[in-house]
């Protein structure tokens, strides 16, 4: 778009307005504990995990992104992008190989949506994480608040997106179960609701003791989250971040934003309005 007076008043008119569609208490409503027992969530057996990528492809498939090439190396760890929402890596541990699928967490309280002025970044009420592109300015604060390192942007792309595991929101409000739990072949992804996950994950480390390490990663991690993992190894052995404490990320940031003037907050608004004003396409609510 040609900078004109015209244009940059209705840009600097879009940022006021942008000011109004989000306001930090707005915020943090998004990221209120909504019954996290009754929420949708993942149980990840890693015991059970035989590396197939099944997941990895499903995903892939479903929403539309190349094919799989890489491998699980247990001499390379792959991380997660825009082009593959979920990835297994082989981790070398003191027991001997073991798979792990990564993918965003689904916080019940996430540091992303905290960060989100616009409420692009969204908990649903049925627990999934999702990305709306209609809603999003770009400024990319989700990317730099996740404690996990998940949403990731188009950097390459025209028009960029945030990309991420959207929990298949759109066949779990339908009665599915995401894609990559159907495509498991050794049942090592269970879905169902959190509460429910949380006591089959019990029962299994009470049963066999000697085949998980007594923790259930995820239940309580920044505040609980609705991916949860069995291991038979120190989650720190698989990769997993262990420093992060069991308090919500937005509490942290809670007393900051309930402090400051919404003025303060108004160059992303700006960055809202200048990103509406240049004419990004509205969208698809899943990332
Ligand atoms: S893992 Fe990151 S992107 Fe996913 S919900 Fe938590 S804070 Fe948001
Ligand atoms: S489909 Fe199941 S067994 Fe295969 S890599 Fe994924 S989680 Fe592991």
């Amino acid at each position: 778009m040609k900078t004109t007076r015209r244009n940059l008043l209705k840009v600097t008119g879009l940022a006021a307005g942008a000011s109004l569609f989000m306001d930090p208490v707005e915020a943090l409503a998004g990221t209120a504990p909504k019954d996290p027992s009754t929420q949708l969530a993942m149980l990840v057996d890693t015991s059970r995990c035989i590396g197939c990528q099944s997941c990895e492809r499903a995903c892939a498939e479903k929403n539309g992104l190349p094919a799989v090439t890489g491998q699980p190396d247990s001499s390379q760890r792959r991380a997660t992008g825009p082009e593959a929402f979920t990835v297994v890596n082989d981790n070398s541990t003191a027991a001997g190989s073991v798979f792990c699928k990564s993918q965003c967490m689904h916080c019940d309280q996430p540091a992303c949506v905290s960060a989100c002025l616009t409420n692009a970044m969204y908990k649903t009420p049925e627990g999934p994480v999702i990305w709306r592109e209609d809603k999003c300015m770009g400024c990319r604060y989700c990317m730099v608040a996740c404690p996990f390192d998940v949403p990731k942007f188009e950097y390459g792309s025209i028009n960029p997106r945030i990309r991420k595991c959207a929990m298949c929101y759109d066949r779990v409000t339908e009665g599915q179960q995401p894609a990559c739990v159907d495509a498991c072949p050794q049942e090592a992804l269970l879905f169902g609701q959190r509460g429910q996950l949380l006591t089959i994950a019990r029962a299994r480390i009470a049963e066999r003791p000697a085949d998980y390490v007594n923790h259930i990663y995820g239940e309580s991690e920044v505040g609980g989250t609705n991916v949860l993992y069995l291991a038979a190894v120190p989650f720190e052995e698989l990769g997993f971040r262990t420093d992060l404490g069991t308090v919500a990320y937005p509490e942290h940031t809670k007393t900051f934003l309930y402090s400051v003037p919404l003025v303060l907050l108004l160059g992303p608004a700006f960055l809202a309005g200048l990103r509406q004003a240049t004419g990004s396409k509205g969208g698809g609510h899943h990332g």
